[in-house]
C-alpha cells in the first residue's frame, strides 16, 4: 500500500517536464495516487497530455485560474467523473516579465493586479470549488518562495503575491480545519523551470545556494516532490496552515 493509496486530486501547473508540478506528480504516482490535470492553453496541452498519459491519467482539462468559469469547470468535471477527491496541488504562478524586470517601485498597477490575481488569489478560487468535493476531508497544497518573507533581489512584485499566497493559506487552513481539510505551502528553492526563466540573474540564486545552502547546493523537482507526498498523505495528518521549507536549509543561515 503506498502513502497515496485510493487517493485521488487534481494537479495544477505541469507546463513540461521541467515543472515542479510534474516533480510532484510522478512523486504522487509513485505511492498510488490517481491523478487529474490541468494545462493553460492549447500549445500547453501538447506538452500536458502526453506527460499526464504517462502516469495513466485521462482526466486532462483546459484551466485558465484568472477566469471563474474555468476553474468551476474543472471541479464540475471531477464531481461527474469521481464524485469527490482528496487532494489539490496548486503550482500556478504569474507575472509580467516587464514588470520583473523593473525596479519594484516602478511596478504597473495592471502588473501588480495580474501577479496577484494568477499567483495567490487563484489559490482560494480553486479551494473554494474544490471544497464541496472534499466531503471527507482533505489536503490543498501550494507553491511558494523565500522571496514572500524577504525582499529577495528581482523577485519584486512575484514576492508580494506570494506574501499574499502564504497569508491566504493560513487563512483557508483557519477556516477549513473545521472540515478536516488541510491547506499547507511548500517553499521551494530555486529550481531551473519555465516560470523561474522570468526572474532576472536566476543564476545567482542558485549559485548562492551552492556557496551557502547548508546542503550546499538547492533541491530538485524530486524532492519538492518528496515533501508534497507527505503533506498530502495522512502522514501530515496534523498539520495545516504551514510553510514547508524545502529549500536545502538556505532560509535558515544569514550570507555574509
Ligand atoms: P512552471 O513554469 O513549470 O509552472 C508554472 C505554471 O503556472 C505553468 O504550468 C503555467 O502554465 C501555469 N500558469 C501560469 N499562468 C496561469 C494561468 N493564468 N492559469 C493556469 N495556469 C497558469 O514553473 P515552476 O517553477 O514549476 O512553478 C510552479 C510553482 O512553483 C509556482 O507557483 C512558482 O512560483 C513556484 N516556485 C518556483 C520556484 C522555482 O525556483 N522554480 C521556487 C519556489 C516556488
Amino acid at each position: 500500500m503506498g502513502l497515496m493509496s485510493g487517493k485521488r486530486g487534481i494537479v495544477f501547473g505541469v507546463a513540461n517536464e521541467m515543472s515542479i508540478a510534474w516533480g510532484i506528480a510522478q512523486q504522487l504516482k509513485e505511492h498510488g495516487a490517481e491523478m487529474a490535470f490541468t494545462y493553460l492553453n492549447g500549445s500547453l496541452e501538447k506538452r500536458v497530455r502526453p506527460l499526464a498519459e504517462q502516469l495513466g491519467s485521462s482526466i486532462i482539462l483546459p484551466c485558465d485560474v484568472s477566469k471563474d468559469e474555468d476553474i468551476e469547470a474543472v471541479f464540475e468535471e471531477l464531481r461527474k467523473e469521481w464524485g469527490s477527491i482528496d487532494f489539490v496541488v496548486h503550482a500556478v504562478a504569474f507575472a509580467d516579465r516587464e514588470d520583473l524586470k523593473r525596479p519594484f517601485s516602478q511596478t504597473s498597477r495592471d502588473g501588480f493586479k495580474l501577479a496577484m490575481d494568477i499567483s495567490a488569489y487563484s489559490l482560494v478560487a480553486v479551494t473554494r470549488c474544490a471544497i464541496p468535493l472534499m466531503n471527507e476531508g482533505g489536503s490543498v497544497l501550494t507553491l511558494t518562495y523565500l522571496g514572500a518573507q524577504r525582499a529577495v533581489p528581482n523577485y519584486n512584485v512575484m514576492g508580494v503575491a506570494k506574501a499574499a499566497l502564504e497569508a491566504s493559506v493560513r487563512y483557508l487552513a483557519s477556516e477549513l480545519g473545521e472540515q478536516q481539510i488541510r491547506v499547507n505551502a511548500i517553499s521551494a528553492g530555486p529550481i531551473r523551470t519555465l516560470a523561474a526563466s522570468g526572474i532576472a540573474n536566476f543564476r545567482t540564486k542558485i549559485k548562492l545556494m551552492d556557496d551557502f545552502a547548508p546542503l550546499r547546493r538547492t533541491v530538485t523537482q524530486e524532492e519538492v516532490g518528496k515533501s508534497a507526498t507527505y503533506l498530502l498523505s495522512d502522514l501530515a495528518s496534523g498539520v495545516t496552515g504551514e510553510v514547508h521549507y524545502v529549500d536545502a536549509g538556505f532560509s535558515t543561515v544569514v550570507s555574509a
